[in-house]
């Protein structure tokens, strides 16, 4: 590959690709990416700006920052995220972890602190960050992570070899193809945005799978379904963690509510916002 017309092959330092880079994104993805294309820590960057970069390098960066400047997300042109302190590695078929979703591990924490081998279902996994997660901080749990999407899955079991994390992989259409397993814990980040919302044609979302984003008119067609379910694959005492949209919390509520749920609370996001909303499993009449 060439390098960039605009500038010669050779001649150009850590400085100048970054002065470069930044007037056409943003400075942190310029460096995230400029990273990736070295392979090399964060500290390179400040402590050794006058390091000339190859011409394969150069050329690289340059494709990278054009796929930026038309929209790419920066963890599909890495290939990775980080989610709970860990590095997944991510592609264009499933979901871009976000922080947010570090709500649902915490609260799986906390309410099961002090337990051990706990049965854990991850309803649409994607990249499988909740299910390996989960898999890694809680104690010696049983973890069974399904989605409907074949190439999802490759990619969460990726992660989940890399990672050394101890998880089974369901193919199923929400609970569909599971067997009869019962959990004590049930966790999912499904689909939640209404499909005309013009939301996901904007950013980065416009290059995520549209089928782990959209459900239905009002967003909660996939939240529905699995509240629906959820009782009937909940042992007693058990919990159900939902992610879901800003607005979404009192219908949330509402289902669980009408499910039979116990225990119904929604719990805020770093920003502020009702994002995860759950109920305990007590059994039929048992609220
Ligand atoms: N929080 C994501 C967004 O608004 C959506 C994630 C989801 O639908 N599960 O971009």
């Amino acid at each position: 590959m060439n390098a960039h017309p605009q500038t010669p092959a050779g001649e150009v330092d850590i400085a100048a690709a970054l002065a470069w880079a930044r007037a056409r994104i943003d400075l942190m993805d310029a460096r995230v990416l400029l990273r990736h294309v070295l392979q090399c820590p964060a500290s390179r960057l400040v402590a050794w700006p006058e390091q000339k970069l190859a011409a394969e390098e150069w050329a690289e960066f340059c494709a990278l920052v054009e796929r930026r400047t038309a929209g790419e997300p920066v963890a599909y042109l890495t290939g990775t995220r980080e989610f709970y302190g860990r590095e997944f590695m991510v592609t264009p078929v499933v979901l871009i972890p976000r922080p947010e979703t570090e709500l649902l591990v915490e609260l799986a924490l906390a309410h099961f602190a002090g337990r051990r081998t706990v049965r854990v279902l991850d309803m649409g996994t994607g990249s499988g960050a909740l299910a390996v997660t989960l898999a890694l901080e809680m104690d010696a749990p049983e973890v069974i992570a399904l989605d409907r999407s074949r190439e999802a899955l490759w990619v969460a079991m990726a992660n989940a070899a890399k990672l050394r994390a101890s998880v089974s992989f369901v193919q199923s259409d929400w609970f569909s193809a599971l067997g009869e397993e019962h959990f004590e814990l049930i966790v999912a980040n499904p689909p939640y945005i209404a499909a005309a919302d013009p939301h996901l044609e904007q950013g980065d979302v416009r290059f995520e799978p549209r089928g782990a984003l959209a459900a239905g008119v009002r967003g909660l067609d996939d939240l529905a379904e699995i509240v629906a379910g959820a009782p009937a694959r909940l042992l007693n005492g058990g919990w159900l963690f939902l992610e879901h949209g800003y607005d979404q919390a009192v219908a949330v509520r509402s289902l669980l509510a009408d499910a039979g749920f116990a225990a119904i609370a929604s719990w805020t996001d770093l920003a502020g916002i009702e994002r995860v909303t759950g109920g305990r499993w007590l059994g039929r009449g048992q609220r």
